[in-house]
């Protein structure tokens, strides 16, 4: 966003903010004071532009419409949980985990199953079944096939999306696939903030600068995080290097909301509640959630693991 300098941006940014011009910026001193971080994915206000040299300087950060610790970021609005079913083979509690932390952000989420070629249609079919009873639908897909990724980018659509998973699974194939694809169509004039001087001159660098070969994905080790756009709007962030779940947001209380079959029979049961408010669902006297379902040792395990944590805090 382009504007002039304003002392007071608590506010939401202003309908169809401009998007397309990258410009090196450094941050007004004043927010650095005020201890306001800038985040990826915020959306800014950009004064003392030099379109020459294409920088400027971030006035102001926009209200955010989320924040997510890990990787840090703003404004991220649906996560996708990248798995494959082979190579590595999916493991149902190394998903619960990621699961669990995707869930605690209280962010949208999508389970896709990358591989799909690597298994045979029972083994779909029972993963399937076997995760709708976990309370997810989850979308198959492979990246050497191609198939399952035109539903992916359909869900891709107009969201800023944080892949997470584990290394391995196709992140960056998946990343790589989703943007070539829609490459030649990456920057619509009309659909784009315009840059009055240096007109449409932009769009051809755009194409060829792309925003990743700056960014230093593939550097695994630096936990970089870079925002790329898809075609017809929205973007992925690459996160290399957040590829473990530190489910530092989440607390014994709140472990329990992360399980779509626990916030089931809490509903369902309505208004009937457990009879502590404070219930954690272990087999207390007037518990509405019985220990019968299959990712009931997996609730058990990381309340455990949470526990030992909040009290070495
Ligand atoms: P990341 O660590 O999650 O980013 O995973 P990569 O994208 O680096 O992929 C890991 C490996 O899996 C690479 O050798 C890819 O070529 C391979 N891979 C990615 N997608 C598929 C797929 O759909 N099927 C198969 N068989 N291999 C895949
Ligand atoms: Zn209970």
């Amino acid at each position: 966003v382009q504007s002039e300098p304003s002392r007071t941006a608590d506010v939401a940014p202003p309908e169809g903010a401009g998007i397309g011009v990258e410009l090196l910026c450094v941050v007004r001193a004043v927010l650095k004071k005020i201890k306001r971080r800038v985040l990826v994915g915020d959306k800014v206000l950009v004064g003392s532009i030099d379109w020459v040299d294409r920088r400027g300087m971030i006035e102001n950060v926009f209200q955010r419409s989320s924040e997510i610790l890990d990787p840090p970021m703003a404004n991220v609005d649906h996560f996708l949980v990248l798995f494959s079913l082979e190579q590595p083979r999916l493991e149902p509690f190394a998903l619960t985990r990621f699961l669990v932390e995707a869930e605690s952000a209280g962010i949208p989420l999508t389970l896709a199953l990358n591989k799909s070629e690597l298994v045979d249609d029972e083994t779909l079919v029972g993963w399937k079944s076997r995760l709708q009873s976990w309370g997810y639908e989850p979308v198959f897909c492979s990246v050497d096939t191609k198939s399952g990724l035109d539903a992916l980018a359909f869900i891709l659509k107009d969201q800023t999306t944080v892949i997470v998973g584990p290394s391995g699974v196709g992140k960056s194939s998946l990343i790589n696939t989703l943007r070539s694809s829609h490459h030649a169509s990456d920057a619509k004039e009309g659909d784009n903030w315009f840059d009055p001087i240096l007109g449409s001159k932009w769009f051809e660098e755009q194409r060829i600068g792309e925003v990743s070969t700056r960014s230093g994905r593939g550097k695994h080790t630096t936990r970089h995080v870079s925002l790329l756009p898809l075609s017809g709007g929205g973007y992925l962030a690459d996160t290399p290097g957040f590829n473990q779940p530190s489910l530092m947001k989440v607390t014994k209380q709140s472990l329990a909301q992360a399980f779509p079959e626990i916030r089931k029979v809490l509903i369902d049961n309505e208004p009937t509640k457990c009879s502590f408010n404070n219930c954690l669902h272990l087999g207390e006297p007037g518990c509405v959630v019985k220990g019968e379902w299959e990712r009931y040792p997996y609730y058990f395990q990381l309340l455990d693991e949470i526990k030992i944590r909040e009290e070495f805090q």
